[in-house]
């Protein structure tokens, strides 16, 4: 099923990764509509017009924002302007042009999904390391503790009740979103050179990159300072540069920051435990349990944000392109219902956002303990047994 996940890889997992089971009716029930979709109706899965259009206008989009913050702002609220609209641009290619490129799912030619994904070296974060940590610890292993990287934000934030809660996690719900908005730096300038000098990603073992692989990194973030700092700084003071550089990044962080925790960190999704030798289940459902759409109704936001709304199709297709996401909820909502499963949404924006507030506020409250067993807080708040046990 080459569509299902990048499970291609999984030789490259730790040595003892959590177990699904084979393929249950619910996924031969998707396999065999969405086969049908696609072969009775002549649609390919990638290579949509619509995706070369729109990765024309994202580019077009940063590249006339980038010309204006750097030869047409005449004032400090004008390089604003432009300075947010630079990370939003950029946003949109991170979501809707080099995600694609880089889950092979933008077209059927390998160099065409190179090229998309390298929207993402040209915002300054290596490929290379982003396409086992989220296309294999992330898509493959979702929400389970340990393996799945997009879970760890360190001491800053509890975002899985199996992570051990911190006195100041009380607050995450309100500081957090701050932090978001530092996501390109911390990639860009931390997290891949740690991957890389440790060879690591979480307990996934990196696959060595080549010699081409590793001037590719370095020449990519040398070509990132220089079109987002040094260039813009032979016209301006650096210090202003800095300044306006921060305001696009935190535009851009505090965008896919928020956008990817909606669809995973939520009230309305699970976190599975893992014990030694426990079976997982059949993976489509644990990816249907711990996946959530939002705001599938909304077509400017389902094309700003690549169809990572839809975030449940993308989880089960991630080699179909994001312009069919729509038309295969449909398909999934109703096996979904079929097979007694729960399909998870949010019928707009705002509900998934007060959905990972709240989340974010039940990991942060104090943890629970009654009859010698350690829950999470919303298990026992109801009757009122809350208790500070973790301070
Ligand atoms: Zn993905």
């Amino acid at each position: 099923m080459a569509h299902y996940g990048d499970v291609s890889s999984r030789a490259d997992l730790p040595s003892t990764p959590p177990r699904f089971a084979s393929r249950g009716a619910f996924t031969r029930d998707l396999e065999a509509e969405t086969t049908a979709y696609f072969e009775g109706s002549g649609r390919a899965r990638r290579d949509s017009p619509r995706m070369y259009v729109k990765g024309v206008v994202m580019m077009a989009w940063l590249a006339g924002s980038w010309t204006l913050l750097v030869f047409g702002a005449r004032n400090g609220v004008e390089a604003t302007l432009c300075a947010l609209s630079v990370g939003l641009a950029i946003a949109g290619i991170g979501m809707s042009v080099q995600h694609d490129g880089n889950h092979g799912a933008a077209s059927k030619h390998a160099w065409v999904n190179r090229l998309f994904g390298c929207g993402l070296d040209f915002m300054g974060v290596c490929s290379f390391i982003w396409r086992q940590k989220h296309n294999i610890c992330h898509h493959t292993f979702t929400n389970i503790q340990g393996v799945d990287h997009d879970l760890d934000f360190g001491s800053l934030a509890r975002l899985s009740p199996e992570q051990p809660r911190r006195p100041w996690h009380r607050w995450q719900h309100l500081y957090l979103w701050f932090f978001y908005g530092f996501l390109l730096p911390k990639w860009v300038f931390h997290d891949d050179f740690v991957v890389l000098r440790s060879r690591y990603i979480g307990g996934h073992a990196l696959t060595p990159p080549s010699r081409a692989k590793l001037a590719a990194f370095t020449g990519w973030k040398i070509f990132f300072v220089m079109w987002a700092i040094a260039i813009p700084a032979l016209f301006h003071p650096l210090w202003q540069v800095l300044v306006f550089h921060l305001v696009a990044c935190f535009a851009l962080g505090a965008t896919l920051g928020t956008v990817f925790q909606l669809a995973h960190c939520t009230r309305d999704a699970e976190f599975p435990a893992v014990t030694p030798g426990r079976n997982m289940g059949e993976w489509s459902v644990h990816q249907l349990a711990t996946t959530v759409d939002f705001g599938r109704s909304n077509p400017i936001l389902t094309w700003f944000v690549g169809g990572l709304n839809f975030q449940v199709e993308h989880h089960l297709f991630p080699k179909v392109s994001h312009v069919h996401y729509p038309a295969l909820s449909r398909i999934v909502e109703r096996l979904a219902a079929k097979h007694g499963l729960q399909y998870r949404s949010q019928a707009s924006f705002f509900g998934a956002v007060v959905a990972h507030l709240a989340h974010l506020r039940d990991l942060g409250r104090p943890v629970v303990v009654a009859s010698g067993v350690t829950r999470h807080a919303t298990t026992l708040a109801m009757g009122g047994l809350e208790i500070d046990a973790g301070e």
